[in-house]
Parts: structure tokens; sequence; C-alpha cells
């Protein structure tokens, strides 16, 4: 199936679209759409600090004291391979490359393929 090429090349986005309080919905270059809920993002936020939490057992977000209603404050692209994200909690560090982001596509088509490497 075509799409099996697809994972092994990398996908670059055509469009990246960020609802502040909801999801990053992004639309690969090959046609394919990935819609990231924020909350997800944001406990999987890949950055030293976060990974360093989620070493030792605590979760990335919430913090304790940071607001819990979790919104993304601003996106930006980081040259033509990631999304940094900046989060309401003064969250800045992470930067979601395109590679995780195709890796972590919730979809169901996704979910089905990575059931069938398992
Ligand atoms: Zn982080
Ligand atoms: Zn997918």
């Amino acid at each position: 199936m075509a799409d099996g090429a697809a994972w092994s090349a990398p996908a670059s986005p055509s469009t990246i679209d960020v609802d502040r309080a909801e999801a990053v919905t992004i639309t690969w270059d090959d046609g394919h759409v990935s819609r990231f809920g924020l909350e997800g993002l944001r406990i999987s936020c890949p950055c030293a600090e976060c990974r360093g939490l989620r070493e030792m057992g605590e979760e990335a977000w919430p913090r304790p004291g940071k607001p819990t209603v979790l919104q993304a404050t601003s996106a930006g692209q980081v040259g033509n391979w990631g999304l940094n994200l900046h989060w309401n909690d003064g969250h800045t560090t992470g930067i979601y490359t395109w590679e995780i982001l195709r890796a972590w596509c919730p979809c169901e088509a996704c979910a089905a393929m990575k059931d069938a490497d398992a």
C-alpha cells in the first residue's frame, strides 16, 4: 500500500492549523491529515526538561501552580523540520519535529498500521 512508503520518506506539512484552545491539525504534503489534541502534545513535550520530569515519574503537565486549562499561546515553524509551541503555563522549549508528529498521528489509519507493526 502506498502509505507504507510515506512512513519511511520524511513527510513535511503543507499546512499547519493551530486552534489555540484545542488542537493542532497538520495536513502533510502526501495528503495525510493529523489532528493532535493540545493536552497530548503538552504531556508528551519532547524538550529536555519535560523528558527529565517523565524520567522521574512526574507529569510534564500540569505542573503545580500553573493553569490547568491548557492553551497554546503561539506556534511557529522551526526551520523546515519542526514546530515550536508556546503554552499558557509559560513553557516554550518544546520543538516537535515533523518526524515525531507524523509518528504520533492518532488517526485510525496510522493506528492500524502501528498495530500491524507490533
Ligand atoms: Zn517541554
Ligand atoms: Zn495518520
